[in-house]
């Protein structure tokens, strides 16, 4: 049977394309209020939110401190763009106080309005650096297998995923990109080798692979790919757009594991989903070519009407104090035991293959014969949102407030609905 033979199915209007629709629209879940750790679905289910959302509700669901300070900042001023002669005032605001906390010393903070438009940029900004540096060759975007940046053109092109590649009929949507080991840091060599580095603008790389199911670097890998990076003259770019703001107990993993990368990619945890805001530091020695007094300088030609939304940046300051004030990265840091202690628990099932973590994001493999998708399904109708990744994996990631309790009772449940498939 042709595939325009089957009957089209109705559905709401709402496309959620990041999905098979045949295979969701029976099963959607229609979130409709959170309540700190907890979402309550429009059917009346209250849900623990075992991955904050996407990785992002950090602080938790519908804290009333970050609602007012959009609140006060749309009666004042919803936004201004900052399309160069303009700018508003919490858009500098926060780029300060963004610059005083990144990594990387002395940096430009671009803003933008989530992951997958700090990838494009991050990635934009490295070819454009080379063309000014004279090396137009240096233009190839490396990243690693698993990995996923977004998707957008640049997300999708350097997708380590193959299926958010397929489909668009070249390679790569936008052209020179490549692929490395996401565990093998010879093999890495072996393929800047080949590809040679006059080549290579950047390499792109999560600190901790997330939506790939959960990798923390093997040991040594992570100063492999520096030494590799500063060796070849290639940019190093960290996406931290899962990781930044303290999922590893560190406010970013690049410290937690002493890196020194040219460009951090930022989004989700600025303000724990509470308004659409991402970025990307920037280090002096790409930036300062775009500000050298001359008729000549270079412009970098990247912008959006909602770059540096005020209302998302006046949120993000009040985040960031609220991470603060409620001590949450020592938080994370004793979360981060627990979990290992319970994941230990787990791994005593002949089920589960292996567990994987960092910090307060896990990922916990099951043997091939059971059903990541089956048992995530499950765990919804017990009260808890866990999500299947890449290699039948379960993502575990939830909110820095979450308790001990709660923690162990996520992992118990995770244990009973493994053995009831079994
Ligand atoms: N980079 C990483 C590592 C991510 O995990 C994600 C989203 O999950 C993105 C980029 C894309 O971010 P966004 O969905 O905000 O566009």
């Amino acid at each position: 049977m042709t595939q325009n033979a089957h009957p089209v199915l109705a559905g709401p209007a709402l496309w959620s394309a990041q999905a098979h629709m045949p295979s969701v629209l029976e099963r959607q879940l229609v979130i409709e209020r959170g309540e700190g750790s907890y979402v309550f679905t429009t059917a009346g289910q209250r849900l623990f939110d075992a991955t904050a959302g996407l990785w992002h509700a950090n602080v938790g669901h519908a804290r009333p401190e970050l609602a007012e300070a959009a609140h006060e900042q749309m009666l004042r001023l919803e936004t201004y763009h900052i399309f160069g002669r303009y700018l508003n005032d919490r858009a500098v605001e926060l780029a300060e106080v963004l610059a005083g906390l990144s990594p990387i010393a002395d940096p430009k903070v671009i803003l933008n309005s989530g992951g997958s438009d700090a990838i494009d940029v991050a990635c934009k900004l490295a070819r454009r650096h080379w063309q000014i540096e004279g090396k137009p060759s240096k233009s190839t975007i490396l990243s690693r297998e698993f990995a996923y940046h977004g998707l957008h053109a640049y997300g999708t092109s350097i997708a380590g995923l193959q299926f958010n590649r397929d489909g668009y009929g070249t390679e790569s949507l936008v052209p020179e990109t490549a692929r490395v080991s996401t565990y093998d840091i010879d093999a890495v060599r072996r393929t800047v080798e080949e590809i040679g580095v006059d080549n290579i603008a950047a390499l792109v790389a999560e600190p901790i692979q997330g939506t790939g199911g959960v990798i923390p670097p093997p040991v040594g890998y992570l100063e492999g790919l520096q030494e590799i990076c500063q060796n070849g003259d290639i940019l190093l770019i960290l996406d931290e757009v899962i990781t930044g703001f303290g999922r590893t107990g560190h406010m970013f993993a690049t410290e937690r594991y002493g890196m020194q990368p040219d460009m951090i990619t930022f989004a989700k945890g600025i303000t724990s989903g509470y308004a659409p805001l991402g970025g990307v530091f920037v280090a002096p020695r790409i930036w300062e070519r775009f500000y050298r007094d001359s008729d000549d300088t270079p412009i970098f030609r990247q912008g959006a009407t909602y770059a540096g939304h005020a209302t998302a940046c006046a949120v993000a300051l009040r985040h960031l104090d609220l991470l603060e004030d409620l001590k949450l990265l020592p938080r994370v840091q004793e979360l981060e035991v627990v979990l290992q202690a319970e994941l230990a628990s787990l791994e005593e099932i002949e089920a589960i293959v292996e567990t994987r973590s960092a910090g307060l994001m896990a990922g916990v493999a099951l043997r091939d014969d059971l059903s990541a998708e089956a048992i995530t399904d499950a765990l919804v109708s017990d009260g808890f949102i866990t999500r299947p990744l890449r290699g039948n994996t379960i993502q575990l990631s939830p909110p820095f407030i979450t308790t001990d309790d709660e923690l162990r009772e996520l992992v118990g449940a995770m244990k009973a609905a493994v053995l009831a498939h079994d």
